[in-house]
């Protein structure tokens, strides 16, 4: 069974309906998810974000549990690995250009180390070409220029980042208060998600942001091919609209993903048991729905 887009769903259908072929199934599913502003608070300046207490936990019992967990982000794997190794995790760092390997360092994906060279020059011209409140992250395979702090600099970023990507062959990929440059290497999240839910019969992806699309893309595959996929949406002030639209049900920001995830661990101890009372997800269907 698929779960389509809300419109198509039973208006009772509720978060517990939703999670329920995950719990009855766990080594058959796999439930992933992003990072920043899903995991953890948005915050200003990007080195300070963290995880939401518990949710490594919450995150190490999934991957006990089920076929597959992870976390799949724009981070660098290193960051990833800081947070969350060691747990049994997938961990996939640069939207898919890295992931943390058995023994917790990362790496590259095919094609895309020869672009660390003009990856750090994009991140040295940033650095030059830019006001000084402007934030250059350094990413290793890919560099990030935020403007949250300073947001009137968004448009003086945006351009300079589309003419720096036109000049390097480097690719720009917008985000949130954000322009990142990467190689132009075909792999983003939905890539990572389809190779991890191919013969899986369920799989779930919590986001929040644009970047979070193509995992949702890949979702629809999926399902189009018998899986049971749900596109969960992390509610924000920022969060794009079509994110939204598209989530089979939302949750309102990091401590609401929480929330979700803990649903599936909820009768560890017997996977086809009803959620208790109090401790999961309930109610209708909504996509304004916030637990
Ligand atoms: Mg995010």
């Amino acid at each position: 069974m698929a779960v389509g887009s809300p419109a198509e769903l039973p208006s009772s259908l509720s978060v517990t309906d939703l999670l329920a072929p995950f719990r009855s199934d766990p080594p058959g599913s796999a439930i992933l998810c992003d990072f920043d502003g899903t995991l953890a608070p948005i915050v200003d300046d990007p080195a300070a974000a963290r995880p939401l207490a518990g949710a490594a936990a919450t995150l190490a019992g999934l991957a006990r549990r089920y076929g597959c967990a992870g976390v799949i982000s724009g981070r660098p794997a290193g960051f990833l690995a800081a947070h969350f190794g060691g747990r049994g995790l997938l961990l996939s760092g640069l939207y898919g250009l890295e992931e943390v390997d058995a023994g917790g360092a990362g790496r590259a994906a095919a094609g895309a180390e020869r672009w660390r060279p003009a990856v750090e020059a994009a991140a040295r011209a940033a650095e030059a070409d830019l006001p000084a409140d402007v934030g250059v992250e350094r990413k290793g395979l890919s560099v990030t220029v935020h403007y949250r702090t300073s947001p009137a600099q968004g448009p003086a970023v945006a351009r300079w980042a589309a003419a720096h990507a036109a000049a390097s062959g480097l690719v720009l990929h917008p985000a949130r208060m954000s322009c990142e440059l990467r190689p132009p290497v075909r792999r983003d999240k939905g890539t990572v998600v389809a190779e991890v839910g191919a013969g899986r019969r369920q799989v779930c992806f919590l986001g929040d942001d644009l970047g979070d699309l193509s995992a949702f893309d890949a979702l629809d595959r999926l399902a189009a091919a018998g899986a049971t996929a749900l596109r969960v949406g992390v509610a924000s002030r920022e969060a794009p609209a079509e994110l939204l639209d598209r989530a089979d049900t939302v949750v309102d920001g990091p401590a609401g993903a929480l929330t979700l995830l803990r649903a599936l661990l909820v009768g560890e101890q017997g996977p086809s048991g009803p959620l208790s009372e109090g401790q999961g997800p309930s109610g209708p269907l909504s996509r304004e729905q916030a637990f």
